[in-house]
């Protein structure tokens, strides 16, 4: 087996660990292998090790590992932020979008989706409490651009999703998983009907389960450390 076969079998035994500990079914949470920096020839190793879900920040640098993976049944998943001019070939190319925190690039990804292809799935990035990051919907804006998303006829809400301050603090990590999950459940209390929750990286990933994390994204744990982090 290679490294990132490897890699891949351990991480699936942590998420069903963490599964285990608060008496979750481990098929609730999927795995979306976040390959950033890393070349096609890893990703095919990751397929060859069962993988089908990857998750990339860099729009020209996913498109072109789909054309060099075309053979290959991948569902492709937009994580990073979107600016305005990328979301024509986002939309075209993807079958999620997860970091979604502003009704414009909402109303064009629905838009531009071709015709033909089935609605993207979509995320709203939250910003929750203690999180650096200047991207995200603040959590008083969340239920406003859910109800704009969930009217977008090629778009289909799916959920939430995070990135909480990286903290080595296990109680401080679910503090900010559990504050998702709740936002989580207000809407649906409103009648949006989501059922993913998009949260939980490499250094996280139990505490993100523990609050109901149903998509893992993990890079580091799979294809090793990247240049930029
Ligand atoms: C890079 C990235 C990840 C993966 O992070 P690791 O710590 O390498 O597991 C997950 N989500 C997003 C949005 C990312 O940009």
């Amino acid at each position: 087996m290679s490294t990132i076969a490897d890699n891949l079998q351990a991480v699936r035994e942590r998420i069903a660990a963490a599964a285990h500990t608060v008496s979750r079914p481990p098929h609730e949470i999927s795995l979306l292998a976040v390959s950033k920096t890393f070349d096609a020839e890893a990703v095919r190793a990751a397929v060859q090790g069962g993988q089908r879900a990857f998750g990339e920040n860099y729009l020209q640098e996913a498109l072109d590992k789909m054309a060099a993976l075309q053979n290959e049944s991948i569902a492709w998943h937009f994580i990073g932020p979107i600016q305005s001019n990328k979301t024509r070939q986002i939309a075209e190319h993807f079958a999620w979008v997860h970091a979604v925190d502003r009704e414009k690039i909402a109303q064009r990804l629905s838009e531009q989706r071709p015709a033909g292809m089935p609605p993207l799935h979509i995320c709203l990035q939250v910003n929750v409490s203690g999180e650096v990051s200047k991207s995200g919907v603040a959590p008083a804006d969340v239920a406003a651009l859910a109800a704009a998303v969930a009217g977008l006829p090629k778009l289909k809400l799916r959920g939430l999703m995070a990135i909480p301050e990286p903290t080595d603090d296990v109680a401080r990590q679910r503090a900010a998983f559990r504050q998702v999950r709740q936002l989580c459940d207000d809407l649906r209390a409103h009648g949006f009907d989501l059922d993913t929750l998009s949260m939980g990286m490499s250094g996280d990933l139990e505490a993100a389960i523990a609050e109901g994390a149903t998509i893992v994204r993990v890079g580091t744990a799979i294809f090793g450390r990247r240049n930029d982090s």
